[in-house]
């Protein structure tokens, strides 16, 4: 599903067929989840290929690489074009691009100066698909933001996001929405929330939650469009008064919510101001209207 027999990732310093590419069984990332990584998307534009803010993600993995002591040497512009060129290897327009940074053989607890980076790229849909979703109030939390640095994205943190969505699939859901240690609305498992109230969107603030690259977009989108953003904590039951509702971010792009537990989001999807930052992200990431820094 993700590589054939011809794909091409980029694996420290080389250009590589996905199918020869090796990992060694100690690696520390692999023992004990601390690596680090990302999620991007490149469109097919009228200027050709573009990955949407490239810049903005390839500063995050510096940023989690750095709050994990990982010592990542190649420059946010250097995996901007190791990237355009993977995606010209692998004759690709739309798609996913996944960095990893992972560690070397170590089994104690302090990182590695061995650091891998890999970077792999496969065509992907929606990760939470084209249809309105039904989301459940998850029984887990968000990591304390004192336990780890929840700014950051790394592997680790992941396995929080896979009960999470496991829990909301086996009770029949789409998706689960997280509280914070407060018990306040945090965010999905791998993508930000906002709800709307009265044409307003509310959104948690940053401290508990990934700072989300489609987040920050959403806001300039918003903007745009005369649409208030509050950020402010809620509480889920606050949901049950809320017109309708949406997860966001590069996987899963915008996506309405039709439903949390019971509750039905009144509004009709196409009647909201979600729908029209919707609308707006589809066509800012696809048109030339996002002039990237480097280009
Ligand atoms: N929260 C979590 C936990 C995520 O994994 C993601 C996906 N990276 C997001 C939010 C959305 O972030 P972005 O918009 O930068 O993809």
């Amino acid at each position: 599903m993700y590589y054939t027999d011809e794909t091409i990732v980029f694996l420290n310093g080389e250009y590589v067929k996905a199918k020869d590419a090796k990992v060694g069984l100690y690696n520390q990332t692999m023992h004990y989840g601390n690596g680090v990584f990302e999620g991007i998307r490149s469109y097919e534009t009228p200027d050709g290929t573009r990955i949407f803010k490239a810049k903005e993600h390839y500063d995050r993995l510096h940023y989690s690489a750095d709050k994990m002591h990982i010592s990542l040497r190649y420059s946010s512009e250097e995996l901007e074009q190791i990237t355009y060129r993977l995606l010209e290897l692998n004759d690709l327009s739309d798609a996913y691009i996944r960095p990893l940074v992972y560690l070397g053989e170590n089994m104690s607890l302090t990182p590695t100066d061995e650091v891998n980076v890999v970077i792999m790229v496969w065509e992907w849909g929606k990760y939470l698909g084209d249809k309105m979703l039904k989301v459940m109030l998850s029984s887990y939390q968000r990591p304390n933001p004192k336990a780890c640095h929840v700014q950051a994205k790394v592997v680790g943190h992941y396995t929080n996001s896979i009960l999470a969505t496991t829990e909301a699939k086996q009770k029949g859901f789409d998706e689960a929405l997280l509280t914070d240690i407060n018990g306040n609305v945090a965010e999905g498992p791998g993508a930000n929330f906002f709800f709307e109230k009265d044409g307003k969107l509310v959104t948690a603030p940053l401290g508990n939650i990934l700072s989300g690259i489609t987040r920050a977009t959403v806001f300039e989108l918003a903007q745009e469009l005369g649409v208030e953003i509050e950020e402010r904590f809620f509480k889920p039951e606050e949901l049950l008064n809320a017109d309708a509702a949406f997860f966001c971010g590069t996987a899963a792009e915008v996506i309405g919510i039709e439903q949390f537990n019971d509750y039905r989001f009144p509004m009709n999807w196409e009647d909201t101001n979600s729908y029209l930052v919707q609308r707006m992200y589809k066509r800012r990431v696809a048109t030339n209207e996002y002039k990237h820094v480097y280009l």
